[in-house]
């Protein structure tokens, strides 16, 4: 099933969650948060997965690395079928797999020093000796720009990007080849921001890693990407290699996402005309029919409403969801 180069492989996957709503059976809905979706990450790559809240992409990401069981659909991680695995057979994966947090307060344990919080993926996954695991966490310290002599610390005692260096850090005690990282940058000040994707870019030359970054908007994946593929509504409506996506652009919804990055070149930051989208998402428990933007779309046709658009090749990679092409 995989093909050459491909790390992962996505088929059609779903995940939706169960809710009830008043009494009785009629009143159980779902809430489609992924609802068919089909993608790859090449090996060494980073693939940017963008769109606003509610989209979807982090349950993508939770399911591709098996935090959620998927409703349908199927994830291949180095050729293995790992959709329906269970814990026991998805612990060796799960060293492979690890993610980085939006919030790095929040994902780490504040009563944990900081060589214990490193510590654990070690332990659990049987990395390094009690006499090794020391220099190791001391190594995985250095590798991430923070300093040893602070392992004995508590996260409270560092700032927002040093915590999201250790929370880094443990992702990397587990030797993984695949790095999910879920906005590991939007909690941080704009400062710090370039210091993390850098040190990523940083980790991932050095260590052959392979990424998925989660971001909520087009700016923040521009200079990290490969790849960008951008969901809507639980659907991924185009994805394209970065550059190509942010010079061709082709749905609409990219469109009013990239209408609103700031553009450096005074001249055409001055003639930028940002698309305003009419309304919020809608819910994802009722999705629209047809095109699921076409409640928000300008360029909305009759057929719009009916017919959902297949992601189709429009040219070199170039995939996209729309019946303006085809
Ligand atoms: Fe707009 Fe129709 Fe394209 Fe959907 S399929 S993005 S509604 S033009």
């Amino acid at each position: 099933m995989l093909q050459a180069g491909n790390l992962v492989e996505v088929v059609d996957l779903k995940k939706w969650f169960r809710i009830r709503r008043g009494i009785g059976k009629s009143r159980v809905k779902y809430v489609r948060a992924v609802d068919g979706v089909t993608f790859n990450v090449r090996r060494g790559e980073t693939l940017g997965l963008v769109g606003e809240s509610g989209s979807g992409k982090t349950t993508v990401g939770r399911t591709v690395i098996r935090l959620y069981n998927p409703t349908e659909g199927r994830i291949f991680f180095e050729g293995r079928d790992i959709s329906g695995l269970d814990e026991k057979e998805l612990k060796p994966m799960r060293r492979k797999m690890q993610m980085i947090f939006q919030d790095p307060y929040a994902s780490l344990n504040p009563r944990m020093t900081v060589s214990d919080i490193i510590a654990e993926p070690l332990e659990v996954h049987r990395l390094a000796s009690p006499a090794e695991r020391k220099d190791r966490i001391h190594e995985l310290l250095k590798i991430v720009g923070l300093n040893p002599e602070h392992a004995n610390r508590y996260p409270h005692e560092f700032s927002g990007g040093q915590r999201q260096r250790i929370g880094i850090a443990r992702a990397l005690a587990a030797e993984p080849s695949f790095i999910i990282a879920d906005e590991p940058i939007s909690a941080l000040d704009v400062s710090i921001q370039a210091q993390v994707v850098n040190l990523l870019e940083e980790l991932q030359e050095k260590l052959q890693l392979t990424y998925l970054f989660i971001a909520h908007d087009l700016a923040m994946v521009k200079h990290i990407s490969n790849r960008v593929a951008v969901m809507y509504l639980g659907k991924i409506v185009e994805i394209a290699p970065s550059s190509e996506l942010y010079q061709h652009p082709l749905h609409p919804y990219t469109l009013a996402l990239l209408s609103a990055v700031p553009i450096a070149d005074p001249e055409a930051e001055a003639a930028r005309r940002r698309i305003i989208l009419a309304g919020d998402i809608p819910s994802p428990i009722d999705p629209p029919a047809g095109c699921r933007f076409h409640t928000r779309c300008a360029k909305a046709m009759p057929q719009c409403r009916k017919h959902p658009p297949e992601l189709k090749d429009a040219g070199s990679g170039h995939l996209v969801a729309c019946h303006l092409y085809g």
